[in-house]
């Protein structure tokens, strides 16, 4: 019988989480193999062709806002250069008076610079993004298709092994190895070190090792809407994102003359089916008027043309979950990653390489990642026994001042 192909690391998932970890680990000299059950990367939830990024201003604990902070950082320089529309407003609640001089208080105290957080008026607001309403510039802040991104990230190189169509079931200790096997049962592959990055899948996989974790679907749904030129929607619609309850991107002009704007994202919980729902439009066309603040437009002029359907992957507390598990050594997990596939695997990317290869944490201290913001993050926290993540210090709700943002989470 022929052995199975050892590999030093091995990656489970060629989504934006496990492609993003792969070149992170190919970026500083070593090989990686990355084995994925579909035809190639890109396939499941980063299929998504809009996805944006921005640092988070309002409701969570202190710690989920530190650590889109962070993330937003580490995003905008991997990909900064690549934002295909850059700028997002977030505009403030509706009734709550502008106050400069207060909102940049409290974007100083999340850490948040000017070039990275801006109050704006709505006059200024109207000039950056097209919509008079006041709230903050994330100037910085832009747009990924993350289908595209995944699919550059896992170029071939010399030191990538690829493997697609094979899914992976379980996990087995043997020696101070680990292999990895399929429903039947067969070694695929084995590895020193295997990084669990499979989106909700990573529950079936981890259970295997004894490893419970609690993972859901959430399903989402974009809309694309067609508009009219000549309807009242058409004059208001924005030229940069804006973010708040739910997101939108900048509309652009079919060849007809109509316009095309995107605009989401339902979040129906513990749900999987991924074909698209009228009712999800009809929740979307609500989220596009309470982003435009136009609770008197006429929603039906809004014409779905189109969506995207995705299942997310969430944790029970709504925190992404990246780290070693000390429990079972070599085996490190990056999933739950929400709504924000973006930020969480430019951190995951920074995190786990530096944990897989014993690197020095330099850049994420330099950003103000402690081991408490670490803790928070730690897949062992939901296991018995571990010691409790650092979360009740850090966590504070944030100053109503500020909109809520998507509860996608
Ligand atoms: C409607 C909607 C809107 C969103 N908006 C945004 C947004 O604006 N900004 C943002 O940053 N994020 C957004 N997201 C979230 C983002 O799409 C996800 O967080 C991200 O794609 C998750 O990436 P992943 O790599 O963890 O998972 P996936 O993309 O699901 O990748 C996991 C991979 O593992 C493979 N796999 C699974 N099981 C196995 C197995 N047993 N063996 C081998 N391979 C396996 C899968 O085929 C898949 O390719 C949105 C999501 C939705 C649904």
């Amino acid at each position: 019988m022929i052995a199975p192909q050892h590999h030093g690391i091995v990656v489970i998932g060629a989504g934006i989480a496990g492609a993003s970890i792969a070149h992170e680990i190919i970026s500083r000299g070593y090989a990686v193999c990355v084995v994925e059950s579909e035809s190639g990367p890109g396939t499941a939830c980063s299929s998504h062709p809009y996805a944006i990024a921005h640092p988070h201003i309002t409701r969570g604990s202190a710690t989920l806002l530190q650590l889109t902070r962070i993330a937003f950082e580490l995003a905008l320089a991997r990909w900064g250069d690549q934002w295909l529309h850059r700028g997002a407003l977030h505009p403030i609640k509706n009734g709550i008076e502008f106050n400069r001089e207060a909102i940049a208080l409290q974007l100083n105290k999340l850490g948040l610079r000017p070039e990275i957080a801006l109050p704006v008026s709505a006059e200024e607001a109207s000039q950056l993004a097209g919509v008079a309403r006041a709230g903050v510039w994330f100037a910085n802040a832009g747009m990924l298709s993350l289908e595209k991104t995944t699919q550059q990230l896992l170029q071939p190189c010399a030191q990538l092994t690829q493997i697609n169509q094979v899914k992976i079931d379980a996990l087995v200790r043997e020696g101070n190895r680990w292999l990895l096997t399929d429903a039947a049962k067969n070694i695929i592959l084995s590895a020193d070190k295997v990084i669990v990055a499979a989106g909700l899948p990573s529950k079936k996989i981890l259970s295997s090792i004894q490893i419970k974790l609690p993972l859901k679907p959430v399903r989402g749904q974009l809309s694309f809407f067609r508009v009219k030129p000549t309807n009242d929607w058409a004059a208001r619609l924005p030229r940069a994102i804006i973010c708040g309850d739910g997101y939108c991107i900048p509309a652009n002009r079919l060849e007809n003359g109509d316009m095309r704007w995107i605009v989401g994202s339902s979040f129906d919980e513990n749900e999987t089916d991924n074909h698209p729902r009228s009712e999800s439009d009809r929740f979307n066309q609500e989220q596009a008027a309470g982003l435009l603040n136009y609770a008197e437009g006429d929603q039906s002029e809004l014409m779905p043309d189109g969506q995207f359907v995705g299942i997310r992957c969430v944790a029970g507390d709504r925190l992404p979950i990246i780290g070693a598990l000390p429990q079972r050594p070599g085996i490190f997990v990056a999933t739950a990653l929400g709504s924000r596939g973006i930020l969480w695997s430019a951190l995951a990317a920074k995190l786990i390489a530096d944990q897989v290869l014993a690197g020095d944490f330099a850049l994420l201290a330099r950003l103000g990642f402690t081991s408490a913001l670490a803790a928070a993050l730690a897949p062992d926290r939901f296991l018995a026994g571990a010691t409790p993540p650092a979360l009740g210090a850090l966590a504070s709700n944030s100053n109503p001042i500020l909109p809520p943002s998507p509860r996608a989470k």
